[in-house]
């Protein structure tokens, strides 16, 4: 999707993990906006997106200068105690922009120098790679989680058009591991998925984390109703799988092929 690209200044870089981010500290955007403009992402709901008028997925603000405001904020926030941090929570680390802006990149630099507790880096792009000589640095304090809702090319082409193939998801993910990084799957929000899609993650990841509308929205699936998704559901014929109880059957097939222990569901399975 084209999107308009603006450059500012922010004020601050870390905000206070609430809500479904409760188990951090902190959360972490690089960026506002995000271009890659997922049909159910529930950020279109929240006043960033609200207040600009303008359709999610069209404006990226790029943060310039976001390194020097995280340095300060980060030694400040670390002077008080321990920080996690969850980036990111209403934008994508690793969208196309981030190819030459290298704002993300710029924050891994100084967690490098300044390491928090914990950082979970959340993401659906396979430019993370260019970025593993900074995350090995961080041994166990870092995990990488790649969002793969689907198995399914034609599904994902459906709900989310302007993202990365799974294809080039699930290499990333086996570059991520085979470098050492810690690095999870997670297959959320929930989407029609193969009975096969557990041993295409087998041996890429070792931990998997599971959730949907209903447990993750932070409204117990209203905001994600608000954007009237059913009907993306019903044009396939695939309503089944936009109820409550859809995510126990992608459940079920994980726990046939991996150690229930690792699979994750909800909140469980993004906490540091
Ligand atoms: S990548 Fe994440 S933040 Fe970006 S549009 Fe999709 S769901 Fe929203």
């Amino acid at each position: 999707m084209a999107y308009t690209l603006e450059h500012k200044i922010p004020k601050s870089m870390l905000n206070k993990g609430t809500g479904f981010l409760s188990g951090y500290t902190h959360s972490l955007n690089p960026y506002a906006g995000c271009s890659f403009g997922c049909s159910y992402c529930y950020v279109r709901q929240m006043p960033v997106s609200i207040f600009r008028g303008l359709p999610w997925g069209s404006w990226v603000d790029v943060k310039e200068n976001a390194a020097e405001v995280f340095r300060r904020e980060l030694l400040r926030a670390q002077s008080k105690g321990k920080v996690t941090i969850f980036m990111s929570s209403s934008t994508d680390p690793y969208q196309p922009v981030e190819a030459k802006e290298c704002i993300t990149r710029s924050l891994l630099e100084v967690m490098v120098q300044i390491q928090p507790d914990f950082l979970l880096v959340q993401t659906r792009s396979p430019l993370v790679k260019r970025d593993v000589d900074l995350l090995t640095q961080l041994g166990d304090r870092v995990r990488v989680s790649m969002t793969i809702e689907t198995d399914l090319e034609p599904i994902r082409r459906h709900f989310t058009p302007g993202t990365p193939s799974i294809e080039a998801r699930l290499r990333t993910l086996k570059v991520i591991k085979e470098a050492g990084i810690p690095a999870q799957a997670t297959i959320a929000p929930v989407l029609p998925s193969s009975e096969n899609f557990p041993d295409k993650l087998l041996n890429v990841v070792d931990r998997i984390c599971i959730d949907d509308y209903f447990m993750g929205d932070g409204s117990g699936g209203k905001r994600t109703h608000r954007l009237g998704l059913e009907s993306l559901y019903e044009e396939l014929g695939l309503s089944d799988w936009y109820q409550p109880d859809a995510y126990k059957r992608v459940v079920e097939r994980f726990i046939h092929v991996f150690p229930p222990e690792h699979v994750r569901i909800s909140q469980q399975g993004f906490e540091p």
